[in-house]
C-alpha cells in the first residue's frame, strides 16, 4: 500500500523507556528500577490532586466541559490573561502540532536550535516541510537564528528556554530583542517546559507569557503540566498568544481533546503552589549533588536551569555504551547521542534515587 512519501523517513517517537519494559526485558523487580529517563517530577503529584479525582471518577460517563472553563480560569488568573488568549492541550506536544499544522505545508520552513526538543521537527515532517537548524548544541545561539531566519523565512521559529535536553535556559532580555526584528508574519514559539524552574533559579532568565503577547501579535507561549505539577501522566499542556493565533489553533483542535480526569487533576494542581515550590527545591538541593559528583568523577555537567542534568562525557566513553549499562542495571536514563552529543541527560530524583545513579555510574566507569 502507498502513503504519504514525505512520511517515509520520520522515526516513530521513543519516550524513556517505561519501567515495565525494563522488568520484562531484564527481569528486574520493578521496586528496583529508577526511571530518571522523561523529566517527571519524582515526588509524583500534589495529594490535593489526588483527592480531587477520586471525586469526579463516578461521573466519567459524561463527556467533559469542553470550554475547559475551570482550567481556563485558572491559567488566566495565574498569567494576567483573558481565557480567550488560552488552549489546553494534550500534552504542549498537542498545542505544537496543531501550530505547526496551521502554519506550514511542505513548501515551508521551520527554525529550530541545533539541539532541541525532537517534537517540533517531528511535526514539521508530518506535513513534510523543511528543518533549517542551528549548530548550536547547547545555548540558543540568537545571532545565528537571526542570520538563518534572514537567509530562509521559515514559517515558524521555535525557542525552546530552558533548552530540552540541554538544560540552558536563554535570558529573557535577549529572547526579547531576538523577537522584536522578527516580521510579524512569522509565527515565533516560545516553549516554557520548564520555566517553573528556570524562574526559582534565575529571575533573569524567566519569561512571562502575558509580557510576550503584550509586546508581540506573533508569538505563542507554551507551558505543561507534565513536569512541575508532575501530571505527565494525565496529558494537559497550553498555549498562551493572542486571540488571533489562538482562534486558528481552535480550527485544528480535536472535540474533547482533554479528559474530565485531566482537566480536574490540572485545575487543582495549578492552586497547590506549595507542592510545586517544594519540589523546585528539593530539585536544584539535589542538583547541586550532581554537580559535586560531576566534578569529583572529572564529567563535563551543563549549568541546568530545569529538573534534569546534562553530562557530557570525553572520548574514549561513550553515552550509549553508558546508557546501556545503566539500564541492564534498572536505571532508565537517556542517551543523547542521537542528537550528535557524547551525552546522557538524568532527571533529577529522589535522593535514594540519585545516590543509586551515582553508585551505578562509578561502578560502570
Ligand atoms: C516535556 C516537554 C514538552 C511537552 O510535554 P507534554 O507532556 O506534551 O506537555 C514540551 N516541550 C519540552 C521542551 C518538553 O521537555
Amino acid at each position: 500500500m502507498k502513503f504519504n512519501k514525505h512520511i517515509e523517513n520520520i522515526k516513530t517517537y521513543e519516550g524513556g523507556k517505561p519501567i515495565e519494559l525494563v522488568v520484562r526485558e531484564f527481569g528486574i523487580d520493578p521496586k528496583d528500577v529508577v526511571k530518571l529517563a522523561s523529566n517527571e517530577n519524582p515526588n509524583g503529584c500534589s495529594l490535593k490532586v489526588q483527592d480531587a479525582v477520586k471525586n469526579i471518577v463516578a461521573n466519567m460517563a459524561l463527556y467533559p466541559d469542553d470550554s475547559m472553563m475551570k482550567l481556563k480560569a485558572g491559567l488566566s488568573r495565574r498569567f494576567g490573561m483573558d481565557d480567550e488568549n488560552i488552549i489546553i492541550g494534550s500534552g504542549s506536544d498537542q498545542v505544537i502540532e496543531l501550530a505547526v499544522y496551521a502554519k506550514t505545508n511542505k513548501e515551508s520552513k521551520i527554525l529550530t536550535n541545533g539541539v532541541t526538543f525532537a517534537m517540533y521537527e517531528v511535526y514539521a515532517k508530518h506535513v513534510g516541510c523543511e528543518i533549517i537548524k542551528t549548530t548550536s548544541t547547547d545555548t540558543h545561539d540568537l545571532e545565528q537564528f537571526y542570520t538563518l531566519y534572514k537567509e530562509h523565512k521559515p514559517e515558524i521559529i521555535f525557542l525552546c528556554t530552558p533548552n530540552n535536553p540541554t538544560g540552558d535556559a536563554s535570558d529573557a532580555k535577549e529572547i526579547f530583542e531576538f523577537i522584536s526584528k522578527i516580521d510579524s508574519d512569522t509565527l515565533v514559539i516560545v516553549d516554557g517546559a520548564y520555566m517553573e524552574y528556570a524562574k526559582a533559579k534565575d529571575a533573569s532568565k524567566a519569561i512571562e507569557p502575558k509580557e510576550l503577547i503584550d509586546k508581540f501579535d506573533n508569538v505563542l507561549y507554551l507551558g505543561t503540566f507534565s513536569k512541575a505539577y508532575g501530571l505527565g501522566g494525565m496529558r494537559v499542556g497550553y498555549g498562551i498568544a493572542r486571540l488571533d493565533i489562538i482562534k486558528q489553533l481552535y480550527k485544528l483542535r480535536p472535540p474533547f481533546n482533554i479528559t474530565t480526569l485531566s482537566l480536574e487533576a490540572a485545575s487543582v494542581a495549578l492552586e497547590d503552589e506549595e507542592f510545586v515550590k517544594n519540589s523546585i527545591e528539593m530539585n536544584f538541593n539535589e542538583m547541586k549533588r550532581y554537580k559535586n559528583f560531576a566534578n569529583e568523577q572529572k564529567i563535563d555537567i551543563i549549568e541546568s536551569y530545569t529538573n534534569f542534568v546534562t553530562l557530557c562525557f570525553e572520548k574514549p566513553k561513550n553515552s550509549s555504551k553508558i546508557a546501556d549499562a545503566l539500564l541492564k542495571r534498572g536505571m532508565i536514563v537517556r542517551d543523547l547521542s542521537g542528537y550528535g552529543m557524547n551525552a546522557i541527560r538524568v532527571t533529577v530524583g529522589k535522593p535514594e534515587q540519585n545516590s543509586k545513579f551515582f553508585e551505578l555510574l562509578v561502578e560502570y566507569l
